[in-house]
């Protein structure tokens, strides 16, 4: 179903900002670029709870790993091929051995300290993007902050299977 992004992304960011700023004072920060802007119809075809299931577990993520007073960055990016989301935070950091083994279900950092959680989150996000075709990445320095990036396509690879003649599976 198409998706109107730039609305659906200040929903899903300003619900965070109302259910989270008294415990965190975090600051949100969107960044549309201007080719995205120029392109106002633009409503690419995502699976709408997908979506809201990865941008809300990264953003609880970001929010859950930083200290009070942090700062969460949302960036939402279009190129002619991809959307691209940005959630950045200033918080305790992923240890760069731990990265490999980041989105195998139940894994937890050893930097956790006693901050609740299953680590089922990522392990979902990450199953959730490779259904759109997409792909995520991570960038982090312990102390000072953590970067997702997840990049999915626009026209995913499945919808070029649904308009050829083969189907395969149910
Ligand atoms: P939950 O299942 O409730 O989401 P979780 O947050 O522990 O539990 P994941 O979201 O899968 O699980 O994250 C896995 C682990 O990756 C976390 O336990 C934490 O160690 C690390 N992590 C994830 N996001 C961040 C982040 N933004 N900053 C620092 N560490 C993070
Ligand atoms: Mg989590």
């Amino acid at each position: 179903r198409p998706v109107d992004l730039v609305p659906f992304c200040e929903e899903i960011v300003e619900e965070f900002k109302f259910s989270s700023t008294k415990k965190y004072s975090i600051n949100f920060v969107k960044h549309y670029s201007r080719d995205f802007l120029s392109n106002k119809g633009l409503k690419p075809c995502f699976d709408e709870k997908l979506l809201r299931y990865i941008l809300n577990n990264l953003l609880s993520n970001a929010i859950k790993y930083s200290p009070e007073g942090g700062e969460v960055y949302f960036e939402l990016t279009c190129t002619e091929t991809d959307v691209i989301f940005m959630i950045k935070d200033s918080g305790i950091g992923i240890p760069s051995e731990e990265i490999p083994r980041l989105f195998q279900t139940f894994h937890r950092c050893g930097n956790v300290g006693n901050i609740p959680g299953t680590g089922l989150g990522l392990a979902m996000v990450k199953r959730s993007t490779d259904l759109h075709g997409g792909e995520i990445s991570v960038k982090s320095e312990v102390g000072f902050g953590t970067a997702f990036t997840v990049r999915l396509p626009l026209y995913s690879r499945q919808r070029e299977e649904d308009s050829s003649s083969q189907q395969v599976g149910s």
